[in-house]
C-alpha cells in the first residue's frame, strides 16, 4: 500500500526568520505504520503538494490551528479527484467536528499500535469516520524511533547551516498552564520514553544538533537526572523547553550538551533574573518566550502599554540571548479560551488568524489594535541595538565552539550535501 503524509503550510509569524526545521509530528506518525506501506511525505514549506499523487490514501497531518484552512483545501481538493483522506495529528484533534466535512475519516489521539487496525479497515472498505482514542493513550515504550529518512534532508539546511533535529523523549505535561492545549491533548500525566529508547533514537541521528521538544524535561527530577547522564557521552548538543531550576540538574544538563533553552518569561521578578542567571551561569542560553496581552500573571498586573515596555526593558537588563513575542491566544482546549467564552471577550474565530501575532480576543487594559501595536513595539524594541540575525549568528557560534572543543563540530559539505544523505518516497 502507498500512502501520502502531507504537512500543509501556515502562515510565519511576523519578525520570526524564515527557515524551517524538519516536522515532527509526521516522522513520528510514520513510525507508527506497519512495515510494509510504501511512505511519501510533502511538506508544504518546502515543496509543492502533488495532487496528481498516486497514493492509496492521503494522511493530513495538522499540528497547528492555524494550518488547519489551508489542511482543509489540501484535502478538499484530493477528495475532489478520488482520493481518500484521514486526518490526525494535534490540530485535527482541536477541531475535530469542523474537520469531519473534509474528510473520510479523522484520528484522534496517539498512532502507536492503533494504525494496523485503521489500514485494515480501509483495506476492508470498512473505514471509519472516526477513530477516537482521545485520552486513551498507548504504552509509550511503543514509540518507536521516528521515520527520519522520509524526509529531504536538503531541504532543510540554512544557507548551509546544519539546524536541528526534533526528538521527543516523553509526552504529556502534569502543568497546566493557561494558554496551553497540551493537558487537553495529552493528558496531565508525565510518560516518558525508556531512556534506551530514546538514546537509540538521537545515535540514530548523524545530525549533531538536536531540538528535544518535550513539553517540559521539568517535571521528574530522576529521570531528568539519568537522561542527562545517559546523553552525556553522545556529545549531542541539544535546545530543549525547561530544565529544571536545580544546581545538580543545570550542571547535568550542560554536561549532556544542553544548548539554549526557551524559557516561558513571565514577570520581571529577581525570580526570573536569577533563573536565568542560572542558565547562564551553566553556559546554557536562554531564549525568552513571553505571552504579550495577558490578564494578570506573575508580579506584573494586566498587560498594558506601560507594562509591556516595562518586560521588554526588562528583557534587555537581564541579557537575554533571544526572545520570541507572542500573543496571548485562545486556542480551543486551552483554559483561557473556556474563560475567554464565558467572558464573551474572543473576537475572531478564524483559524487562519490565529498565528500569535494577531489579537483574536479583547485584552483587558487596551485595544486588540494596541496589543498589535504592542507586538510590533516588543520585536523592533527587543532586537533594535543587536538585530535577530546577529543575536541567530551567536547562538550558532557558541554551538560551533562546543563542538570544537569536543570535537564533534563536522563542516556542512553544501556542494555535495553529504552530511545529511538524502532518501525520500522511501518504500519498506
Ligand atoms: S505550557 Fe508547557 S509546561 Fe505549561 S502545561 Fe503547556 S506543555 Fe505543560
Amino acid at each position: 500500500m502507498k500512502v501520502s503524509i502531507i504537512y500543509a503550510k501556515w502562515p510565519k509569524l511576523r519578525y520570526q526568520p524564515e527557515f524551517h526545521l524538519p516536522p515532527h509530528g509526521p516522522v513520528v506518525f510514520a513510525s507508527a505504520l506497519p512495515d510494509d506501506v510504501e511512505i511519501r511525505f510533502t511538506d508544504e514549506h518546502v515543496t509543492d503538494v502533488d495532487f496528481d499523487d498516486d497514493a492509496d490514501l492521503i494522511f493530513m497531518s495538522v499540528m497547528l490551528t492555524c494550518q488547519i484552512p489551508r489542511a482543509w483545501e489540501i484535502a478538499d481538493e484530493f477528495r475532489k479527484r478520488g482520493k481518500t483522506v484521514i486526518f490526525g495529528g494535534i490540530a485535527a484533534q482541536l477541531h475535530f467536528e469542523e474537520t469531519l466535512p473534509h474528510a473520510d475519516s479523522v484520528f484522534l489521539g496517539e498512532a502507536e499500535g492503533r494504525m494496523e487496525g485503521v489500514l485494515s479497515d480501509f483495506r476492508n472498505g470498512n473505514l471509519q469516520k472516526v477513530y477516537n482514542f482521545h485520552n486513551s493513550f498507548p504504552d509509550i515504550s511503543l514509540v518507536k524511533t521516528a521515520r527520519r529518512d522520509i524526509l529531504d534532508r536538503e531541504l532543510y539546511n540554512f544557507r548551509g547551516i546544519q539546524m536541528v533535529d526534533l526528538v521527543h523523549a516523553s509526552r504529556g505535561c502534569r502543568f497546566n498552564c493557561f494558554p496551553c492545549c497540551t493537558p487537553y491533548l495529552g493528558g496531565r500525566q508525565f510518560r516518558p520514553r525508556p531512556i534506551d529508547a530514546v538514546l537509540q533514537e538521537l545515535e540514530s541521528i548523524p545530525n549533531n544538533r538536536i531540538f528535544l521538544v518535550d513539553n517540559s524535561l521539568a517535571q521528574d527530577d530522576q529521570w531528568e537526572k539519568d537522561l542527562f547522564r545517559e546523553m552525556a557521552p553522545l556529545k549531542k548538543k541539544w535546545v530543549s523547553h525547561p530544565i529544571k531550576d536545580d544546581p545538580e540538574i543545570l550542571d547535568l544538563a550542560a554536561k549532556a550538551g544542553a544548548w539554549y533553552v526557551y524559557q516561558a518569561i513571565v514577570d520581571t521578578s529577581d525570580h526570573i533574573r536569577e533563573r536565568v542567571k542560572r542558565y547562564k551561569d551553566h553556559g546554557i542560553l536562554v531564549e525568552g518566550t513571553i505571552i504579550l496581552g495577558c490578564d494578570a500573571v506573575g508580579k506584573i498586573g494586566d498587560h498594558d502599554e506601560d507594562r509591556i515596555k516595562r518586560l521588554v526593558d526588562f528583557l534587555l537588563e537581564i541579557d537575554l540571548d533571544m526572545a520570541e513575542f507572542t500573543l496571548l491566544t485562545p486556542f480551543p482546549g486551552s483554559s483561557i479560551r473556556r474563560q475567554y467564552e464565558k467572558e464573551n471577550r474572543i473576537i475572531s474565530n478564524d483559524w487562519s488568524r490565529y498565528t500569535c501575532d494577531r489579537a483574536v480576543f479583547q485584552p483587558k487594559r487596551m485595544t486588540p489594535e494596541k496589543l498589535e501595536q504592542m507586538y510590533d513595539y516588543a520585536w523592533e524594541t527587543f532586537y533594535a541595538e543587536s538585530s535577530k540575525e546577529i543575536r541567530m549568528a551567536k547562538l550558532f557560534l557558541d554551538v560551533l565552539k562546543k563542538e570544537k572543543k569536543d570535537g564533534t563540530y563536522k563542516r556542512y559539505d553544501v556542494k555535495n550535501k553529504k552530511r545529511w544523505g538524502r532518501k525520500q518516497n522511501v518504500t519498506n
